[in-house]
């Protein structure tokens, strides 16, 4: 595979690829774009399949940050990196550390923060051998930004209802969850705590368990959630499970949930429009957990973090509005408001904030 051929290299700034042999570190740093601010984005560990794999999705996942940072409203550019690896069996202390001296190689440009297969204790490892981590803060949730990721989730969920149905009470609104982890159920205890009929289904027996024991979630198997018969389906757990093969069986009528690429293709953003399913790009929607970030790493005052993660909803009103104007789609009307977004803020930065 060719990186500067790569349809999702998109013009990235910088992509590095790094070794280390006493730890058997193999790992990629994706700089797509510092316009607004260093590039800030998470750290993933994943036994990819190739390294062709591992390429596509750290350029994929930094190209989204760029975008996900803009509509945000946040001084920051987008990059991600991956450590090619079983988070399970392969992730050692040494491997970490040496992981922390590959993100300090590049001085600033990029800043890891948690993302899946390395957690806030991952991180405060690499933190032993660079500054530039974050999402390492003790706050009251120990640095986790999932609470406020699911927070810009669930708002938008009550949005886009609002926007089908003309009205934003989750009373006996059917949700189906797929992957109760962190952001996942936090969303699912927030759906129910409003009234919502909230179904799940996860990997983890002992997850679905907890969701049924402590918030009433009613499981439901692995393969079934994404035909659910549901209003809202909320892809909580991986990337492409909006495709070819899943989108004739969704039966919701909203798809809003956190996990990064849910499409497979661009054009699966068609495929749902087409069947009139309202999809709220992940992108746009999933930035609770970087403006969480990026409070922690200001010290921004988090009494204005709430009212920052409710300006999500609001793009996405614009977003809405523009796609049902232009007949095109939400996932491209989000990425032509990101690019606007990012030329605007270029010029003037100490605007780049969402009106709540
Ligand atoms: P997590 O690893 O804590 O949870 C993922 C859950 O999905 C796990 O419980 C796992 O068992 C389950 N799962 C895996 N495969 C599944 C399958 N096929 N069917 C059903 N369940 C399955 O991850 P998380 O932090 O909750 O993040 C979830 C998604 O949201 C990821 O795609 C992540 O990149 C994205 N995201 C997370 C944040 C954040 O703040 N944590 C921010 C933005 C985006």
């Amino acid at each position: 595979m060719g990186v500067f051929s790569a349809v999702s290299f998109d013009e990235h700034e910088q992509v590095v690829f790094g070794h280390d042999r006493d730890s058997g570190l193999r790992a990629i740093i994706a700089v797509h774009d510092t316009t607004l601010g260093p590039a800030v984005g998470g750290c993933r560990m994943y036994p990819y399949a190739s390294e062709e794999a591992a390429v596509e999705d750290v350029l994929r996942l930094s190209r989204g940050m760029t975008y996900k940072s803009a509509l945000a409203g946040l001084p920051l550019g987008g990059g991600k990196s991956v450590i090619i690896g079983d988070p399970a069996t392969h992730k050692t202390r040494p491997l970490m550390l040496a992981m922390g001296r590959f993100v300090d190689s590049l001085g600033g440009r990029y800043v890891a923060a948690e993302d899946s297969g390395t957690s806030v204790d991952d991180l405060r490892v690499m933190g032993e051998t660079t500054a530039h981590v974050s999402g390492i803060a003790t706050t009251e949730h120990g640095g986790d930004p999932s609470p406020s990721t699911a927070l810009g989730v669930f708002l938008s969920i009550r949005r886009a209802l609002a926007h089908r149905l003309g009205c934003d009470d989750l009373r006996g609104v059917r949700v189906a969850i797929q992957g109760l982890g962190h952001v996942g159920f936090d969303l699912a205890r927030r759906l129910v705590t409003a009234g919502a009929e909230v179904r799940a289904a996860d990997m983890s027996a002992q997850r679905l368990e907890r969701a049924e024991r402590e918030l009433g979630v009613q499981p439901m198997p692995i393969d079934e959630v994404m035909g659910a018969d549901v209003d809202v389906l909320a892809p909580c757990a991986l990337g492409g499970v909006l495709n070819r093969e899943s989108i004739p069986a969704i039966r919701a009528g909203i798809v809003a949930g956190a996990a990064n690429n849910q499409l497979r293709h661009d054009s699966d953003a068609d495929r749902l429009a087409d069947r009139g399913i309202l999809y709220c790009p992940d992108f746009l929607i999933n930035a609770g957990g970087i403006i969480d970030v990026h409070y922690q790493r200001s010290d921004g005052d988090r009494r204005n973090l709430e009212a920052h993660i409710a300006g999500i909803a609001n793009r996405l009103d614009e977003v809405m509005q523009r796609s049902d104007n232009s007949h095109r789609s939400t996932a491209v009307i989000a990425e032509e408001l990101a690019r606007e977004l990012l030329a605007r803020q270029a010029k003037a930065p100490s605007q780049a904030r969402i009106a709540a």
